[in-house]
């Protein structure tokens, strides 16, 4: 069974720089979010199925999700919510299971944004990295990245697990609270340490 790593953190923590440095070393990353937004991309099977059971209203003019309004739509309605998982759920995990068939690195790094919260991916994992930095930090970074209005930004913040639920689940941890020479040594670091693990598997 080769070694695989859930990798998370709230956003802004910096979860997609880990995820593309890793990469770059060498780990095969498999990213939910971007399978997600795969699936609901114009004409495809998740954006389809969401415009049979939301209606065409959910859809862009070009067939993609509207994203902006689903948020909208199922952020106070748990049953909507719950809808729309059961729709992009077990596509996405039909995804991530052939993304790691086709794995071949000497480990798998397996990216979920929302891994405390959702409970998700238990069996599938052995270990759970978290990228884990200040609240100030993250509200800056996402400020810079998105040009979100400080509000919405605090919503999001407060609508994820918080710092020590994630942290409670934690078998490593990278604090990234520095620059991005210092992210990219600790990540190196972690690197390593997981090669190590993946030669004892
Ligand atoms: P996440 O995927 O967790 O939402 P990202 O990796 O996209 O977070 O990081 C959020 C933003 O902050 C990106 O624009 C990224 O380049 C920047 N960033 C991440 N870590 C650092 C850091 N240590 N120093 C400066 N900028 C950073």
């Amino acid at each position: 069974m080769p070694l695989v790593i859930a990798l998370t953190g709230g956003i802004g923590s910096g979860k997609s720089t880990v995820a593309d440095i890793l990469a770059e070393l060498g780990a095969d990353v498999i990213d939910t979010d971007a399978i997600a937004h795969r699936l609901t991309a114009p004409g495809e099977a998740g954006a389809v199925e969401i415009g049979r059971q939301f209606g065409s209203e959910f859809l862009r003019a070009d067939g993609a999700l509207d994203r902006e309004r689903m948020r909208e739509h199922v952020f106070s309605d748990t049953t909507a919510r719950k809808k729309l998982e059961a729709i992009l759920h077990p596509m996405i995990r039909t995804a991530v299971d052939a993304a790691m068939e086709a794995a071949c690195g000497s480990y798998t790094v397996l990216v979920v944004p929302l891994l405390v919260e959702t409970g998700a991916y238990q069996g599938l994992v052995k270990r759970t990295l978290v990228v884990d930095c200040s609240e100030t930090a993250q509200m800056e970074r996402v400020r810079e990245r998105n040009r979100l209005p400080e509000e919405t930004i605090r919503n999001i913040m407060a609508s994820q697990a918080n710092r020590a639920a994630r942290l409670a689940r934690a078998d490593d941890v990278i604090v990234n609270d520095g620059d991005l020479a210092t992210l990219r040594n600790r990540t190196l670091e972690i690197h390593r340490h997981y090669l190590r693990l993946a030669e004892k598997a």
